[in-house]
C-alpha cells in the first residue's frame, strides 16, 4: 500500500466507524429505554470454571461502595481461611457474614453433621432474604446444598422468589438445576478453558483464596 492512499483509507474507515457507532447507539438507547422495570435481580453464577465466588464478591464491593447493607452466607466453606473472610470480618463490620464452617464434604465425611450445619446456615440466609434493608445477599456455594439434598429445594426456591422486591441475590456453585435457573433473572455459566491447578500450580493466596 502506498503512503498516498492512507489518508483516503483512513477517512473512509472513520466514516464507516461513525455510521456503525451511530447505528449501535440507536440500538443501545432503544434497549435501555425498553428496560423500565426497577427491582432487585436474581443472579446465578454456575459452571466449572474459576470466577463464580470472585464475581459475587465483586458485586459485594459495588454495593458497599454505595453504602448499602450486604449479607454474605457461605455454604461449605469455612475450614480454609480466605482473603474475603479476613477483609469482611475485620474491615466491614456492617456486612452480615456467616459461614457454614464445615469445609468440603470429602473432608468432613459426616453426612448428618453436614446436614445439620446446612440447616443452621440456611436459617441465616432465610432471615436475610426477608430483610428489606439488605440490598444484596450472596449465597455462596448454595447449589451443592440442593444437589446433595441437604436442603429442601422448594423451600429454598420459595425464599428466593419471595425476597423483598428491592433485594438482589447472588447464588454461586456448579450445577443448581433447572428450577433454580428458571427463577433467576441472570444466569452465567463460567466455562473452564484451562485452570492453573491442572498444570500443577498451587492455589494462590490472595487470588484463589
Ligand atoms: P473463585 O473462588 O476463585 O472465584 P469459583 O468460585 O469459581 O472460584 P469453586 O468451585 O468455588 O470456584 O472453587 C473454589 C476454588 O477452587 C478456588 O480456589 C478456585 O481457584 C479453584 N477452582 C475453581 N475452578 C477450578 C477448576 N476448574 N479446577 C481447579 N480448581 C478450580
Ligand atoms: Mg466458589
Amino acid at each position: 500500500m502506498s503512503d498516498k492512499k492512507q489518508p483516503v483509507d483512513e477517512a473512509r474507515k472513520n466514516a464507516k466507524h461513525e455510521a456503525a457507532m451511530k447505528k449501535q447507539k440507536t440500538n443501545v438507547d432503544a434497549s435501555i429505554a425498553a428496560a423500565d422495570e426497577e427491582r432487585g435481580i436474581g443472579i446465578l453464577l454456575t459452571g466449572n470454571g474459576k470466577g463464580k465466588t470472585s464475581s459475587a464478591f465483586g458485586m459485594v464491593i459495588r454495593a458497599l461502595g454505595y453504602g448499602y447493607k450486604v449479607g454474605v452466607v457461605q455454604f461449605i466453606k469455612g475450614e480454609q481461611l480466605s482473603g474475603e473472610e479476613l477483609y469482611l470480618r475485620d474491615q466491614c463490620p456492617e456486612v452480615t457474614f456467616y459461614q457454614m464452617g464445615t469445609g468440603f464434604t470429602w473432608d468432613t465425611q459426616d453426612r448428618s453433621g453436614d446436614i445439620a450445619a446446612a440447616k443452621r446456615t440456611w436459617e441465616v440466609a432465610r432471615q436475610l432474604l426477608t430483610d428489606n434493608s439488605v440490598h444484596l445477599v450472596v449465597l455462596d456455594e448454595l447449589t451443592y446444598m440442593l444437589s446433595f439434598d441437604y436442603l429442601d429445594e422448594q423451600e429454598v426456591l420459595d425464599a428466593l422468589v419471595q425476597r423483598p422486591a428491592s433485594q438482589s441475590v447472588v447464588v454461586t456453585g456448579r450445577g443448581g438445576g433447572s428450577s433454580l435457573q428458571s427463577i433467576m433473572d441472570t444466569v452465567s455459566e463460567v466455562k473452564e478453558v484451562k485452570h492453573a491447578f491442572n498444570k500443577g500450580i498451587m492455589a494462590r493466596k490472595g487470588v484463589d483464596f
